[in-house]
């Protein structure tokens, strides 16, 4: 871009509030699982994002929906509807469990709309004392301040005054826990079915199992946050569709518009109903130009084609991982599921998962963490092959280097 603006790193700090700290390179193009910075370095992408590109960058089938709809209608007001919003909430119901759909804009405010609902529905229903929100440790639903205090990282939600009320925190896949805990007063239990930013740890099968028969025992909603793991991230095309349980709210995001914000709340009619005329809202919320890239999104990655494409790449990410693994001792566990995978540091790099994505960055791929333990790849669904094979070379090498220290 010729600029006469200073856009560097550096005028980062100058203009820039400080709640990121950003790394040196500044992309300024991308093409599929490639993408290339100021000075024409080439990276391999396997964090799209924080599994946000589902379909890699610059994707013909996506680039050719936003030129479509951004030549016929950006934007009306939610005082009228529009055809891509009518169109992405039937592919959304007609491939889910759900009957409805809320659109927002980011996970944060999906989640936000999911818990309001839990919350209306429990009042309206059973009365006001049910208004517990139970939830877990390491858990992340976003930054509002709603969603950031049901997450499970206190560090988060401390520091900016009198949090909501009634939330109760409980270790993750812990069934005694969860037993003791929920009441008559429980109004939803939220989850993550395989939690993200906390480390890629999956929901045992008999835990998920408990969550869904105490909940229908005390009258209390399930809701899956599916911000990270949807959209076929997993090899499904949502998580919760490879357990045994079904939630009666789950939240999508993240690779929902493949790079361009928009976010939906399903949920079912009988729940639905509960938020009504005026009780939430959002100006950008189901917006035609998201929504129409929202449709290209889960055409492409809807089918039989794409999501098995995901299980196969996930193989290809374990063999490489297992066999670097093998080779240089780095990794307690690689875990995850589809292209939600991490790999877990063992005892002699406790801590240090950061050095290895830095170290990954010079060596032209681009990776992300789950926490200060765990390396976290988020690659593309549709990652060519030869992009999994060269990128794993590269990290190799990035490996070898904190290796030599
Ligand atoms: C990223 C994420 C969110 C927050 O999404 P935003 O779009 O950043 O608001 C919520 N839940 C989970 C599981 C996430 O991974």
């Amino acid at each position: 871009m010729s600029s006469n603006f200073n856009l560097t790193r550096e005028q980062f700090d100058n203009v820039m509030v400080p709640n990121y700290a950003p790394s040196k390179v500044i992309p300024v193009r991308g093409e599929g699982s490639r993408v290339w910075d100021q000075q024409g370095k080439e990276f391999i992408d396997f964090a799209g994002g924080i599994a946000v590109n589902c379909l890699g960058h610059a994707h013909p089938a996506l680039v050719n929906a936003l030129k479509t709809q951004g030549e016929k209608l950006w934007h009306l007001a939610n005082v009228m509807t529009n055809e891509p919003a009518l169109e992405l909430a039937t592919r959304l119901t007609y491939s889910t469990f759900a009957e409805k759909v809320y659109f927002a804009n980011s996970g944060a405010e999906a989640n936000e709309a999911a818990l309001k609902l839990a919350r209306r529905y429990a009042l309206e229903k059973h009365g006001e004392d049910k208004d517990q929100i139970i939830a877990f440790e390491r858990a992340f639903h976003g930054r509002t301040f709603f969603t950031v205090s049901v997450g499970g990282q206190a560090a988060y939600s401390d520091g900016f005054g009198p949090k909501p009320q009634a939330i109760t925190h409980l270790p993750f896949n812990d069934i005694e826990a969860l037993e003791k805990e929920i009441s008559d007063k429980t109004c939803a239990i939220m989850l993550e079915p395989l939690q993200g930013e906390g480390g890629i740890i999956d929901a045992d099968p008999a835990f998920l199992a408990a969550v869904r028969r105490l909940a229908d025992k005390h009258n209390a909603l399930v809701i899956f946050d599916e911000v990270q793991t949807g959209v076929g991230r997993t090899g499904e095309l949502f998580a919760y569709m490879s357990t045994e349980i079904v939630p009666d709210i789950l939240t999508s995001a993240k690779a929902l518009g493949g790079g361009f914000p928009i976010a939906a709340m399903l949920t079912t009619t009988e729940i639905a109903k509960h938020l009504k005329i005026g009780t939430h809202g959002s100006t950008y919320g189901g917006n035609p130009l998201a929504c129409a890239i929202g449709n290209a999104v889960l055409e492409t990655v809807n089918n039989k084609e794409t999501l098995e494409g995901v299980k196969h790449r996930e193989q290809m990410f374990r063999d490489g991982l297992e066999k670097i693994n093998a080779k240089y001792d780095v990794f307690s566990e690689v875990r995850g599921k589809g292209l939600l995978i991490g790999g877990v540091l063992n005892s002699k790099y406790e801590g240090r998962a950061k050095e290895f994505l830095v170290a990954a960055m010079e060596e032209g791929v681009m990776s992300l963490v789950a926490g200060a333990n765990v390396v976290r790849f988020t690659p593309s669904l549709v990652i060519p092959e030869a992009d999994i094979v060269e990128g794993l070379a590269r990290y190799e090498r990035a490996i070898a280097k904190v290796v030599a220290g």
